[in-house]
């Protein structure tokens, strides 16, 4: 039997009440995929944390496409003037793409991304641990590509053992998020990738930045 779903939107804005009542802004943890995808859940969370960006992204292939991304996401923090420290990890595809081979012709969303994301996000997570933040998270539930019952039970199991850091459950395509993430992207003229960044993700119609 499949298992019920979490309302992960309804726990995020449970959290952000808990947070505004206690009158401290916590440290988190933020790992970003790109410029777009932090766009509209920059929106809901600066208010609440003092955040730091965590920029592991060898998933993306190739390198050139890896840096567009990164040089988009900072011009985008430059162009709405606000200065959050970005944590970039060295870009390494060819080690990362090892454990996605046998999973090389699925369609995405399957084993591969599971994967991808465990793998992303369990460096954010022991980063976060190791340097003392109070939350780590992610912004990629706002593509409606990306299962947030699965991003966020694989944030949740990172965090049970877990004595300082906790696991913020989001899932920031709801209420019209994902369509406010594309009208804020039309509107700054931002880079918008054209597939999710392994090798396997592009389409024969898709071309890279060279
Ligand atoms: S399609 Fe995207 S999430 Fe899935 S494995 Fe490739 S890069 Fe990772």
């Amino acid at each position: 039997m499949e298992k019920p779903k979490v309302n992960y939107d309804k726990l995020f804005i449970e959290e952000l009440e808990k947070i505004k009542k206690s009158g401290v802004k916590p440290t988190l943890l933020l790992h970003v995929c790109c410029g777009p995808c932090f766009t509209y859940p920059y929106t809901l969370l600066k208010d609440y944390f003092d955040i730091t960006i965590f920029y592991n992204n060898s998933n993306i292939f190739p390198e050139s496409e890896y840096h567009r991304r990164l040089n988009e996401l900072k011009a985008y923090l430059f162009s709405i003037g606000v200065n959050v420290p970005i944590v970039e990890i060295a870009y390494n595809y060819n080690d990362f793409v090892l454990d996605l081979l046998p999973y090389s012709t699925q369609k995405e969303g399957q084993d591969r991304c599971r994967l991808c994301f465990e793998k992303r996000l369990s460096q954010a997570f022991a980063f976060a641990q190791e340097n003392g933040f109070d939350y780590c998270g992610t912004v990629m539930s706002i593509s409606r590509f990306k299962n947030s019952q699965i991003l966020n039970q694989i944030g949740l199991d990172l965090a049970k053992n877990s004595s300082k850091t906790k696991w913020l459950t989001a899932d920031f395509k709801k209420n019209g998020g994902y369509e406010k993430s594309l009208e804020m992207v039309k509107e700054c003229k931002m880079y918008f990738q054209k597939y999710c960044g392994c090798q396997f993700s592009i389409r024969p119609e898709v071309k890279p930045a060279k």
